[in-house]
């Protein structure tokens, strides 16, 4: 299905940073989309230490990655903001009027005067298991997230994984599927504690089957799996299957990114220090995925970085309108804009 959203700015990536920036673009009047091949909002901070605490976030002695996201979000709320997640933007396109068309791999496309890139260490992607030809597979009938729930429903599935997606789509799709059977190595879960005893009950009451094993390999052709061959401790085992959810964790890859003609220091993108825009009039770079002398890869410098971005990003959006430097807190201007009241 092909879909075309118009805006401002897209901002690529809905880390620490991109929430931020949302938030900086917002008080100059500036609508933005944001686009996360995660799952949800919080990049780095909520997928890989949502429980940590971070020390340097000004005026926050300690405040953990998952805290900071929600902060953040509540942060950005006022401008309205619209999130697109499970998708990875995969094209940038130079429109002749200088605007930009934005694709991604879930076929939405965005027209927008400015991108943001705040891609952070690149794309969270899915690991590959290493079963023989299951590339074949991928997307037909193997995927490594559920984007539309109901392309799930009345089928057999089998999930692999010990962690928090394997588990909770286990105990989601149990409710449409036609049968549900997590597979796993050990018979322990990294999982929340709640989700795995949640599991082992609809194990008992029959409604789903776990499976200890490791997936040898899969039968079907075309795409489309028919079964998924198990090694047991017993031996081989074939669970008929329809489609497969392989939760093996996340890596982080460049990607697409390096492939959109920009400038680029050894995998990040080269930006100036006074806007932090690339080398594409139009593209900005903020967060880890930029590159300037004396870069820290810190969260408190993508956010100094999202707010210079924003002046010069208002001057392309808004040619006309003359930008007066305001405090949140004494400008009622700007206090309209967040809802104060
Ligand atoms: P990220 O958080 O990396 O987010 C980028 C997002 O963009 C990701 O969600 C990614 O999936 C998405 N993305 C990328 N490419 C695409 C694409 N093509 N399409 C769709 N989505 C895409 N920093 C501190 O300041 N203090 C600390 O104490 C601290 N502790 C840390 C501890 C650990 C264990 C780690 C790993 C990092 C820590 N950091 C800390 C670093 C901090 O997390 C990063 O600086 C911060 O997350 C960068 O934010 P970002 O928004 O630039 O990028």
């Amino acid at each position: 299905s092909e879909r075309e959203i118009v805006t401002d700015v897209v901002i690529i990536g809905a880390g620490p940073v991109g929430l931020f920036a949302v938030f900086e673009l917002g008080l100059l009047d500036i609508k933005c989309h944001l686009i996360d091949i995660l799952d949800k909002p919080g990049g780095q901070c909520a997928e890989l230490y949502p429980e940590k605490p971070i020390y340097d976030i000004p005026a926050f002695p300690e405040i953990s990655g998952q805290e900071l996201t929600n902060n953040l979000l509540e942060q950005a709320e006022p401008f309205g903001p619209t999130y697109h997640y499970n998708q990875m933007v995969t094209e940038l396109e130079k429109q002749e009027d200088g605007s930009y068309i934005v694709k991604t791999d879930d076929n939405q496309t965005f027209k927008c005067k400015v991108v943001v890139i705040a891609a952070g260490g690149g794309s969270f992607q899915p690991k590959r298991p290493p079963v023989p030809e299951i590339e074949n597979f991928e997307n037909k009938s193997v995927f490594y997230a559920v984007r539309r729930r109901e392309e799930f429903r009345d089928h057999d599935i089998v999930i692999v994984g010990g962690g928090d997606s394997a588990l909770d789509w286990t105990l989601n799709l149990a409710e449409i599927a036609k049968s549900v059977t997590l597979v796993h190595r050990r018979d322990s879960f990294r999982a929340h504690t709640d989700s795995v005893n949640k599991m082992r009950a609809l194990v008992e009451q029959g409604k789903i089957n776990f499976e200890l094993g490791q997936i040898a390999n899969l039968e079907g052709d075309n795409g489309q799996i028919t079964g998924v061959n198990l090694k047991t401790k017993e031996g081989e085992k074939l669970l008929p299957a329809t489609r497969l959810l392989p939760f093996f964790g996340l890596t982080m890859k460049l990607g697409p990114v390096a492939d959109w003609g920009l400038n680029l220091h050894e995998n990040l993108i080269n930006v100036d220090t006074e806007k932090f825009a690339t080398s594409e009039e139009g593209i900005f770079a903020i967060g880890d995925i930029n590159y300037y002398p004396g870069k820290l890869k810190l969260i408190l410098s993508g956010f100094h970085e999202a707010a210079l971005m924003a002046q010069a990003a208002k001057k392309i959006i808004h040619p006309d309108q003359k930008v007066v430097f305001q405090y949140t807190t004494s400008s009622t201007s700007l206090q309209k804009k967040l809802g104060v009241k």
